[in-house]
């Protein structure tokens, strides 16, 4: 009982063998190699491995939340985040400082980032599977947006000018949209315009696109790259998160002078983006002219097939608006007990850009009355990833 039986792990067989570690405290190289196993072989993309007074607490991020995936006796817990470090190439003796390593699943080839932290009850290990990534979402069909608000993204990228500025807090996918709208520009002019990105760093490459990397260190910023660049007759510009003045106004300079550009920008909502842009100091005006589409977006979980009929009117109060039915989320070995599998992308747009009264043409909570409709997704998980009641005819 030393190893794994077989190469294929399942939740089931993971719970059953830490529910015999409670009995008898096991060996950690072989509590590790089945962690390792049951990770790459599903969708997580971190595990948090953390000491308590009382035990070792696991849990891994299964599309984006946080779920418990069992505990692991306290006398095991020194030697199971040993044994991570050992893999990752990391000082086992050094437990007082963070480090950082990689390490490699033999079993599955899987490869994660492995980073410790000290604690007060030990140290802490969080692995990040370096295999994952928003794969499937490549084009903005596949984004999931309702198709109104797919309409509107084409027609805004089927322009010659304006910003098309993308707007999220972290994680919500703003990259992956900045991508599925650069191919659809590539896609729909067939090799017709000039493309070109500036990125901090290039995450994905784009055939078709002349992608180019900012540095700091050498001076090569968003904003001295971008005015040479206008000078190389581009077209369509897919140009880095936003993140200063300086680029911002060079920017939306861009936009205003003959090129499309496609950006990203930290805001919650049409409205905030278009304010904040105001409040860095870039004219009304300007903003105004320059910005042809926003688009505020957040990353929503989708039910899994093990979805069952909801409590309209209960589960839906905090949304703000009535449902005449809704799915909630059940549980089953196919979604590890989470109740959703998948994301998908909601989104609300804005083209009437006026600060300070923008008016949102397809507002989140049309996109959420659409999700909860098609049972795409719960009451629950949108006001999870809204973090506030979307107001109605807002
Ligand atoms: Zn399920």
């Amino acid at each position: 009982m030393n190893s794994p039986a077989s190469t294929d792990e399942t939740l089931a067989a993971w719970q059953e063998y830490l529910a015999s570690l409670t009995a008898e405290p096991g060996s950690a190289v072989d509590l590790v190699d089945r962690l390792l196993l049951l990770v790459s072989q599903s969708r997580a993309s971190d595990v948090h491995i953390d000491p308590t007074e009382g035990d070792l607490m696991l849990r891994w991020r299964l599309d984006g939340v946080l779920a418990p995936l069992g505990t692991v006796p306290r006398v095991m817990a020194t030697s199971v985040v040993g044994r991570l470090k050992v893999l990752a190439g990391l000082l086992t003796y050094e437990t007082a400082l963070p480090q950082e390593g990689r390490l490699v699943s033999e079993a599955t080839g899987g490869e994660f980032r492995v980073s410790t932290f000290p604690t007060l009850f030990g140290e802490r290990a969080v692995l990040r599977s370096l295999g994952t990534s928003n794969s499937g979402l490549e084009t903005l069909e596949q984004l999931g947006v309702g198709q109104s608000v797919l309409n509107t993204m084409r027609d805004a990228l089927a322009a010659t000018t304006g910003a098309v500025v993308i707007v999220g807090p972290a994680g919500s996918g703003k990259t992956t949209t900045a991508y599925a709208a650069v191919r659809e520009v590539v896609e729909q002019s067939g090799g017709g315009r000039a493309i070109h990105s500036l990125e901090d760093p290039v995450e994905v490459v784009v055939p078709g696109v002349a992608q180019s990397q900012v540095s700091h260190s050498s001076g090569f910023t968003m904003a001295e790259a971008l005015k040479s660049l206008v000078r190389q007759d581009p077209e369509v510009l897919m140009l880095g998160e936003i993140r200063d003045r300086a680029t911002a106004a060079t920017t939306l300079e861009a936009a205003l002078t003959g090129s499309l550009v496609i950006t990203t920008f930290h805001a919650g909502s049409t409205h905030e983006a278009v304010d904040r842009l105001v409040d860095m100091g870039i004219p009304p005006d300007a903003v105004q002219h320059a910005v042809r589409l926003v688009v505020a977006q957040r990353l929503v979980r989708k039910l899994c097939d093990c979805a069952l009929e909801g409590e309209p009117t209960h589960d839906a109060a905090p949304l703000g608006f009535d449902v005449a039915r809704c799915m909630g989320p059940a549980g089953c070995a196919s979604c590890a007990g989470t109740g959703y599998r998948g994301r998908v992308l909601m989104a609300e747009v804005s083209t009437n850009i006026t600060p300070h009264q923008t008016n949102t043409q397809i507002p989140f909570a049309d996109a959420a009355r659409e999700l909860i409709d098609s049972g795409v997704t719960s009451p629950g998980e949108l006001v999870r990833a809204l973090g506030w009641r979307p107001a109605a005819g807002d």
